[in-house]
C-alpha cells in the first residue's frame, strides 16, 4: 500500500535519502530534516497510513513498540534529559504530511522547543458526560 505522491511513502522505499536510524520490512526511522532539537526522528510504517483514523491496529502496535527502543537509544545518544512523542492528525492539528508518523523529540531544560497550550478549565460536568459518550462508543 503506497501512493505515488506521498513524501514518506518516497522516504519509506528509499527513493528520497534520508538520514536512517533504523528499517526493517515494516517500518523506518529517520531524522528530520528540520528538527526542533538534535536527534527529532521520525517512525513511519512503510505502507501508507493518512493518520492515525487509517492506521492498522497490529501496526500501531509494533510501532509503539519499535519507538520504546529507539527512544531509548536516541537518549543515550544524545544525552538528553526528556523526550516528546508527539503525533500529529489533520491539518487543523499540524500535520503538514499525511503518511502516519510518530515524532520523537529530545528535550532538555531551558532548551527553545516550544511546544504546548494554554490550559483551560474544564466543564466537570461536561467532562463527565462526554467521558461516558465516548466510553459507550467504545462498547
Ligand atoms: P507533521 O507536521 O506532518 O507532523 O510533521 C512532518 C515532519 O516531516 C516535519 O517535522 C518536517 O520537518 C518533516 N519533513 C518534511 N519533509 C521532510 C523530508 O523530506 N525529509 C525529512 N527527513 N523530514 C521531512
Ligand atoms: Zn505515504
Amino acid at each position: 500500500m503506497t501512493k505515488d505522491d506521498c513524501l514518506f511513502c518516497k522516504i519509506g522505499k528509499g527513493e528520497i535519502p534520508s538520514a536512517t536510524i533504523f528499517e526493517n520490512d515494516e517500518f523506518k526511522c529517520f531524522l528530520d530534516v528540520a528538527p526542533a532539537s538534535r536527534g527529532h526522528a521520525l517512525i513511519i510504517p512503510k505502507n501508507h497510513y493518512s493518520n492515525i483514523f487509517e492506521l492498522d491496529k497490529a501496526v500501531a502496535g509494533k510501532l509503539f513498540t519499535l519507538a520504546t527502543d529507539i527512544a531509548a537509544a536516541l537518549k543515550e545518544e544524545t544525552g538528553c534529559e526528556g523526550m516528546n512523542l508527539i503525533q500529529n492528525n489533520g491539518e487543523c492539528a499540524g500535520q503538514t504530511v499525511h503518511h502516519f508518523h510518530l515524532h520523537l523529540i529530545p528535550r532538555n531544560s531551558g532548551d527553545r522547543v516550544g511546544l504546548g497550550w494554554p490550559q483551560g478549565k474544564a466543564d466537570l460536568d461536561d467532562n463527565a458526560k462526554l467521558a461516558e459518550a465516548i466510553n459507550k462508543r467504545l462498547q
